[in-house]
């Protein structure tokens, strides 16, 4: 039983040394080095290659080094009884929800604003908002959803979200039926859903229209969730008073994209919150000893729903 590393931003032999120095025993390789297929049982992947999957007659887990797993379900090479697990990680999710919380505050405070004024040296004041002005609408209320509705609960906002099922605490709208409602009541709208075959290009003209004028958006879970040219519609034509985005259909984000210096589109690359191998790697040690014993793997994603 072995594992193999299949990542291609050069983090594979960063991670290989952490995964060694938990377990030596354990035979890892990374991808691209010389190693025996059939005996790879768990294969650690961030943006795979095409194909490099299939190489592997023996393989039982594919995990994803991260939360999302949209580039494995959209992988054809990987069969039924292949188990595909995701990372769950407290650190992920606040990391997450500070990060979601500061675009917030930076949204209400006109922080972006200031920043531009202060490259020209002028002194103009703008009206700000607090949070008893706004309602926070999430949509998508797993993992990472909750723990930002929780904290953004306990600063004092109001809170509402989007999902497929209630979650306690936090009044819950549910699938496209109370959608409608869900937006027309949303002032901030955070994107933290999974990309999945219904939720593709789910931030798109009509959907920006259900929100209250002056309405504005986060888009932190994939580039794939947001048409971009609607967006940059809705808020050139001053429906949205603005958008903070950290993924995008195409990145590094081409050098021409209108988005690049916009005043109102504030963007990051893609850093909202980033799997720590101190944290990730005892969940992944934990699944291939379970693997080895035959027992249930731990964080396992549902293949019939795509996340
Ligand atoms: P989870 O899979 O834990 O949660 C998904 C949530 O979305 C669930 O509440 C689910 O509802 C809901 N949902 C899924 N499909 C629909 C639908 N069609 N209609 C309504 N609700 C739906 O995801 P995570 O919280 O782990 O991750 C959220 C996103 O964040 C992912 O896209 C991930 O890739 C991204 N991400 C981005 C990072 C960054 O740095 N920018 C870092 C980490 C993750 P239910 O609970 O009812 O099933």
């Amino acid at each position: 039983m072995a594992i193999v590393i299949i990542r291609q931003d050069g983090k594979a032999s960063h991670w290989k040394e952490i995964l060694l120095s938990t377990s030596k025993n354990i035979p890892i390789y990374e991808f691209g080095e010389e190693h025996p297929k059939e005996d790879i049982t768990m294969a650690l992947v961030w943006q795979h290659p095409k194909g490099s999957l299939k190489q592997y007659p023996n393989l039982k887990c594919v995990a994803s080094m991260g939360a999302g797993v949209d580039f494995i379900m959209a992988d054809s090479d990987i069969s039924e009884n292949i188990t595909i697990t995701r990372v769950v990680d407290p650190m992920l999710a606040n990391d997450m929800s500070e990060f979601v919380i500061a675009c917030i505050y930076s949204h209400l405070k006109n922080l972006s604003f200031y920043g531009q004024q202060e490259s020209q040296k002028s002194w103009t004041r703008k009206e700000y908002l607090s949070k008893e002005d706004v309602t926070i609408g999430i949509m998508g209320l797993g993992e990472l959803g909750r723990t930002l509705a929780k904290d953004l609960q306990h600063q004092g906002f109001q809170v509402q979200g989007w999902a497929n099922s209630r979650k306690e605490g936090i009044h819950t709208f549910l699938g496209k039926k109370e959608l409608t409602q869900f937006l027309s009541t949303t002032s901030i709208l955070v994107c933290l859903l999974p990309l999945t075959e219904d939720t593709r290009n789910i931030l798109d003209k009509e959907l920006f229209k259900k929100l209250p004028k002056d309405a504005y958006v986060i888009n932190v879970a994939r580039g794939g969730h947001l048409v971009e040219k609607d967006l940059l519609n809705m808020v050139d034509s001053g429906h949205l008073s603005g958008a903070s985005l950290d993924v995008f259909s195409q990145e590094p984000l081409p050098q021409d994209h209108p988005f690049w210096g916009h005043p109102n589109i504030h963007i990051t690359p893609h850093i909202a919150s980033i799997s720590s191998p101190k944290s990730i790697v005892p969940q992944i040690l934990e699944n291939y000893n379970r693997l080895a014993k035959g027992e249930q793997l731990k964080n396992v994603v549902s293949t019939s729903k795509g996340y």
